[in-house]
């Protein structure tokens, strides 16, 4: 089924690893007990979940200051971190900030926050995309308690610096930081020690839909969003899903095992399709400015960007125009436009996201049909 198709859409999701299918299947086939039972059965499941949660920890170098919560998703996990946190510990400010270039679930987190009475400020970004410090120092006040910066934007691509972020907050003990790590892992050597919550989700990582953890320092409790048989120390309540919890772990070892490798060669991907779009900028303005080779995300100039991916589409091509959570509800990249602030250029954003699956060949493939579309030559 996917012979012909050439899929430039990885920060929406990526397919799942055949091994990772292989892990969820012999957990499902061999572990079926409820991880709460105390029966035989039962601890073996648990067994296998709480090797999953150490793996995953010391994966990200957090196994001694870390503990792991499973998630639906990054969805759930960022919202637990904004309102879970802001309404367990509310008694000690009620000040939080975001960036604005987060993604839906912080950002949406904040505004119902917001609703309830807590004061919330918006980061604003440079023009490559980025929260600069400097704001960040301006914005924090004494009621502030949380700071939600995400490490890798999910339309540009761009690097957020959160160590730095952290390294500074170090003198704020009171605040804690939050990073949606979704697009990052796998995809930038970030060290998260000392980010008090971190973001993960299977899907973005050739993992399955459906799973995902906030991963946090072991002092923090929240107000659970989910209440119900108390896994998860009453932080999330729900049975676990052990398949999806296990393949989760493998998929994240495999992802980071071949680190290295993987961005290099993705590097040879998007400096070829960088070289064309630089080339031809009387076509498209580049909304990317980061060393990190993973998302793609330019303007078109003339035509629009949703005739372009349909084109594509047509083609067999799958690529973005806007990333996917947004664009059935408006048109716009909100991101391009918080660094732009040019209608026009939001508007019409396109965005490649590769995976190690990818190739040459296929860069070539796209950027010869793309030419012609965005030229006018080929309908
Ligand atoms: N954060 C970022 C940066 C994302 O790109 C996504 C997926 N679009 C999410 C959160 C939501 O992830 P999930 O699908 O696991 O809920």
């Amino acid at each position: 089924m996917t012979k012909n198709i050439i899929y430039f859409d990885n920060a929406s999701t990526t397919r799942a690893n055949e091994e990772v299918l292989k892990t969820y299947m012999m957990v499902n086939e061999g572990y079926y007990a409820n991880a709460s039972s105390v029966h035989i059965l039962g601890i073996k499941a648990n067994d296998l979940k709480e090797k999953a949660r150490e793996q995953i920890l010391s994966l990200l170098n957090l196994s001694s200051t870390h503990e792991v919560i499973f998630t639906s998703g990054a969805t759930e996990a960022n919202n637990l971190a904004l309102k879970g946190y802001a309404h367990k510990y509310r008694n000690r400010g009620n000040h939080i900030i975001v960036s604005s270039i987060e993604h839906p679930s912080v950002l949406e987190s904040a505004r119902q926050l917001e609703e309830e009475g807590f004061e919330v400020t918006y980061l604003p970004v440079n023009e490559k995309g980025k929260v600069e410090l400097e704001s960040l120092k301006k914005a924090i006040k004494k009621e502030t308690i949380l700071v939600s910066i995400m490490a890798l934007n999910n339309e540009t691509g761009m690097d957020q610096g959160i160590e730095e972020i952290a390294s500074f907050l170090k003198d704020y003990p009171k605040i804690m930081l939050h990073t949606d790590a979704v697009q990052a892992i796998g995809k930038a050597d970030i060290n998260y020690q000392d980010v008090d919550m971190i973001t993960i989700s299977s899907h973005k990582i050739h993992g399955l839909k459906g799973i995902g953890a906030l991963l946090k320092r072991k002092a923090i409790t929240f107000y659970p969003l989910l209440s119900g048989g108390g896994q998860e120390d009453n932080n999330r309540s729900g049975t676990y899903d052990l398949p999806s919890i296990v393949s989760f772990a493998k998929a994240l070892r495999l992802e980071l095992e071949s680190f290295k490798k993987n961005f290099m060669y993705v590097k040879t991907l998007h400096d070829k399709l960088l070289a064309y779009f630089v080339e031809n900028e009387g076509m498209y303005t580049l909304n990317s400015f980061s060393n990190n080779p993973y998302i793609l995300n330019v303007s078109l100039k003339e035509k629009k960007a949703a005739v372009i991916v349909e084109g594509l589409s047509k083609e067999g091509i799958m690529i973005s125009s806007i990333s996917a959570c947004n664009s059935k509800r408006e048109a716009s990249s909100y991101v391009v436009y918080e660094m732009s602030h040019d209608e026009k250029r939001s508007h019409n954003t396109l965005r490649i996201s590769l995976s190690y699956e990818n190739t040459l060949e296929e860069v070539d493939i796209f950027i010869n049909i793309v030419d012609k579309l965005v030229r006018g030559i080929r309908r």
